[in-house]
């Protein structure tokens, strides 16, 4: 596997507003997001660990599922395991202003630990990297699914998947009952989610309730629908009094977007909304 990401982070960014088709590649099949996020990143029980270690359980957010034959909560009938509601941890994507495929700057949904200016990750190679963007489109080949390097050559032109060939150790590639409780994770306690779910539904979530979903992930038990009490009970403060930079910059990025796919200012913005804030920087592609 070989891709060329040089002015791309077509997966670290929503960008179907400006593409010639958009896509609905992540709304297909009998579940659907309550959420309306693209590209989201799954990440794993030890990613949501070493974020919330950290201090970046603020960039964090969960994704449910609509599912017709699930539990309902709040009017809304979610997908389950064991009857309780199941859900994935992802990356935040705040609108940003990002000029991705040689683009002028537009408002874009994109993952919080980009940085616009480079179109680099601001968390490449450290502990908090996660497994899905380490080994991203690795999974895709393997299972033979379109991968985002292809839509965007497809949309864009140039080429951005330069060798397709599986990787052949894939850390993260879980599935059926061995992902739960390492990337599907359930949370214990539905009745708890008696309004959350509507907010979540709303696109309105607030800090604790993300907060009591990444509590919930890194207390599950691998391979298992448990959530450990006591690990739950000191997730759960130590994720609520998370203020980081990145939390900040996404409230700074909220107030002063326009619409998807309008035009934004230039990307260099986030140098005072992210890196002032203590955003790490990226080297370019320069380097
Ligand atoms: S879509 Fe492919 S080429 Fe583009 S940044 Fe992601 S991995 Fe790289
Ligand atoms: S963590 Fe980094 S590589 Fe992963 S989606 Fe976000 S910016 Fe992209």
């Amino acid at each position: 596997m070989e891709v060329n990401c040089e002015e791309c982070a077509g997966c670290c960014i929503d960008w179907r507003a400006i593409a010639p088709e958009p896509s609905d590649h992540e709304r297909r099949g009998p579940r659907e997001p309550l959420d309306d996020t693209y590209n989201l990143v799954a990440l794993t029980r030890d990613d949501a660990r070493a974020l919330l270690d950290a201090g970046l359980a603020d960039a964090l957010t969960p994704r449910l599922w609509r599912d017709e034959d699930g539990v309902e909560i709040d009017g809304v009938p979610l997908s389950t395991i064991d009857g309780k509601p199941a859900f994935f941890l992802g990356l935040r994507k705040p609108r940003k202003p990002v000029g991705p495929f040689g683009t002028d700057s537009s408002w874009l949904p994109t993952c919080v630990f980009l940085d616009p200016t480079t179109l680099q990750c601001r968390i490449h190679d450290e502990e908090t990297y996660p497994t899905e963007c380490a080994e991203y489109p690795g999974h895709n080949l393997k299972l033979d699914h379109e991968t985002e390097c292809e839509r965007v050559e497809e949309s864009f032109g140039g080429n951005r998947l330069l060798d397709d060939d599986p990787p052949e150790d894939l850390s993260g590639f879980l599935f059926g009952p061995q992902a739960v409780g390492q990337k599907v994770f359930v949370f214990p306690d539905p009745e708890r989610l008696s309004g959350v779910v509507a907010r979540a539904e709303a696109g309105e979530l607030t800090a604790d309730d993300r907060a009591l979903f990444v509590a919930v992930a890194v207390s599950s038990a691998p391979g298992t629908t448990r959530v450990a009490e006591d690990k739950f009970e000191l997730a759960l403060p130590e994720a609520r009094e998370t203020d980081s930079w990145a939390g900040r910059a996404i409230a700074d990025w909220e107030e002063r977007a326009g619409e998807a796919g309008t035009e934004a200012p230039d990307s260099e913005l986030a140098r005072r909304v992210e890196e002032e804030r203590g955003a790490p920087e990226t080297p370019g592609w320069d380097e």
